[in-house]
């Protein structure tokens, strides 16, 4: 049973991608961290997105946050600007994608502004931005039960000293499995994992792509493989949006963070990506529904008994 909606503000990327696979290309989607994340985390509770968007961002786009209820009065506009472009290409193996061309635009000034509601946040999620934004948004929202963040390479080879201090002040890091022993130099990601612990956060989630992601308290580890696919066309997203299942799904329980909670969250958190990578982009989210996720989370529970196959 849920329980009341809480709200979930997350601040990162609201992005053009230019995606080419080795099953299909886009020129112009829809994309960024926190639009992947903001719809995915719409499933299970009330989000409001922080960032910034140029002239080129309209009604369409609009339109695909706020069908699916997404709170944007804290995206805001830059008049005569132009929204983030992104563009990659992945190989045959989908684990391994090449940056073609990163355009900040209206991002390269962004300086998050929170409404007085997102201050409010219970749930906080400081998608993949520059460490010391990520900071000063933590500071915005003193309130939030639950603080998380993801990072990225380029802030890990560019900005390591501020990310750590980052680091500090959240309750959670979810991070790629490479981005943790490249940010720890711990050579696995047990010791990895409890060397960012040791810096102040209680949790430490590593996605592993295609293999799963990892789940590390001080107490415990929970583990969980990516959900089998015959077909994957486009990873783009998955990552902000396994982050958006797993933190919607916290956030609507009232932030709780004990052991069945976050297995269960880590478990919707990758029920959700394996939809995103089905399709480009964020294209299949527009038509997905909770039941579709609720057959997936239960297609989980069956796939890693280790007692037989459950019959309930
Ligand atoms: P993911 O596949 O989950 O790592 O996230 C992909 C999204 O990250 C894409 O939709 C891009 O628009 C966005 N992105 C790519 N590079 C950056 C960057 N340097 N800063 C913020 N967002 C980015």
């Amino acid at each position: 049973m849920l329980s009341r909606r809480m709200s979930l503000v997350v601040v990162g990327s609201i992005a053009f991608d230019a995606v080419k696979t080795p099953f299909g290309e886009r020129d112009r989607m829809l994309g960024g961290s926190a639009v992947h994340f903001s719809l995915a985390a719409s499933f299970f509770s009330d989000v409001r997105v922080v960032g910034s968007v140029g002239d080129d961002f309209g009604e369409q786009e609009y339109a695909v946050l706020r069908d699916r209820g997404v709170n944007t009065d804290d995206i805001e506009h830059v008049p005569g600007g132009k929204t983030f472009f992104w563009a990659g290409e992945y190989e045959w193996n989908l684990n391994i994608r090449h940056t073609l061309d990163t355009q900040l635009n209206v991002f390269g000034d962004f300086a998050p502004k929170l409404s007085e509601a997102s201050k409010q946040a219970d749930t906080l999620f400081l998608a993949n931005i520059q460490p010391e934004l990520q900071r000063e948004v933590r500071a915005q929202c003193p309130g939030a039960r639950l603080a998380a963040l993801d990072s990225m390479n380029l802030w890990i080879e560019t900005a390591r000293d501020s990310l750590l201090r980052t680091i500090a002040t959240v309750d959670m890091v979810l991070m790629n499995d490479d981005e943790v022993r490249m940010l720890t130099e711990q050579p696995t990601l047990v010791r990895g994992a409890r060397e960012l612990m040791e810096l102040g956060p209680r949790m430490v989630v590593v996605k592993q792509g295609e293999y799963g992601a990892s789940l590390f308290t001080e107490e415990s580890f929970f583990s969980l493989p990516a959900y089998p696919l015959e077909t994957v066309l486009d990873p783009t997203g998955a990552g902000d949006a396994f982050a958006g299942g797993l933190l919607g799904y916290i956030d609507a329980q009232g932030g709780a963070d004990d052991e069945t909670t976050l297995r269960r969250a880590t478990t919707y958190g990758s029920a959700v990506a394996s939809f995103w990578v089905e399709e480009f982009g964020c294209e299949r989210a527009e038509r997905l529904t909770r039941e579709e996720i609720e057959e997936r989370f239960e297609a989980f529970r069956r796939m890693t008994s280790v007692e037989g196959v459950p019959t309930a």
